[in-house]
């Protein structure tokens, strides 16, 4: 599906702000190295890679320049800062158990489209935003694609209506500062999907020893409780819900059961964060 944005390029350059210090940026286009972004304030150096601005943090901002313009040599400050992750999707493939499991009907993923401007982190190969971030080239890649990661956002305050990411945040090591920063860098509303681990499916991929709980770049777990708790210790006004949004009929069958009182929690796989600004 095609999406007409709502934010022009010139727009999208207006927000760009250093995302160590959302200082101001200068934009040089005329250096030997190609075009760039310079903070004013920290002199941090953003180039652009593949017509994108690299606003990824520092060592993983080498990298990532390096890949794009076969240089792969990197300094030894990026090399000791990035450690042994590196960008790119490392999606389980499906064997014959999670095909049998997941048989329905239907797209699966959240499909609708807010009216007011929408930012999308880590917005993947299915990008919805105006604007689209994530630590890798997307493929297609998405129109207003900038590279940054989900904790650090290179955009001034209040930029976008909405700022969305759908299981993301189960990958991100700073879960907290990628709240606050989706907080920081909306108008409205902030809406974060990830897995329920109390969903009672996990257990059914632990005697099957397949499934998304074992994938490898999975860091935390996310309950109702533990999300609501996050959320009035920051003093953010919102709501945490427990959802399907699975086209599988078998859990789809399962949230027949999502009414039972105390236990209803553990029918649904998907948990919703909606957080408001005003
Ligand atoms: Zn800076």
């Amino acid at each position: 599906m095609k999406i007409t944005t709502k934010i022009n390029s010139i727009e999208l350059r207006r927000s760009f702000v250093c995302p160590y210090d959302h200082h101001k940026l200068l934009f040089l286009s005329k250096n030997s190295e190609g075009k760039k972004y310079v903070c004013t304030l920290c002199k941090r150096e953003y180039p652009l890679v593949n017509k994108a601005p690299n606003f990824l943090p520092d060592g993983l901002r080498e990298w990532t320049t390096n890949q794009y313009r076969s240089n792969k040599t990197l300094s030894k400050k990026s090399e000791s800062m990035i450690g042994k992750w590196k960008p790119g999707f490392r999606g389980w493939s499906p064997n014959c158990w999670i095909k049998i499991l997941s048989f329905g009907v239907g797209e699966g993923r959240i499909t609708p489209i807010p009216k007011g401007s929408l930012l999308d982190v880590g917005c993947g190969d299915v990008a919805k935003g105006d604007v689209n971030t994530d630590v890798y080239f997307p493929s297609p890649l998405p129109e207003n694609f900038v590279l940054a990661t989900a904790e650090q956002l290179p955009f001034k305050d209040n930029s976008f209506d909405m700022v969305r990411s759908a299981y993301v945040i189960e990958h991100n090591l700073y879960p907290v500062e990628m709240i606050k920063e989706h907080f920081r860098v909306c108008k409205k509303q902030v809406e974060i999907y990830t897995d329920n681990s109390d969903w009672l499916g996990v257990y059914i991929y632990r005697l099957l020893n397949i499934g998304s709980i074992f994938h490898d770049e999975h860091y935390f777990k996310w309950s109702v409780e533990y999300f609501r708790n996050i959320l009035n210790r920051l003093n953010y006004k919102g709501k945490v819900e427990v959802f399907n949004t699975s086209p599988s009929i078998l859990v789809k069958m399962m949230s027949w059961f999502g009414k039972l009182p105390r236990i209803g929690i553990v029918f649904y796989r998907d948990l919703y964060a909606e957080i408001y600004k005003k």
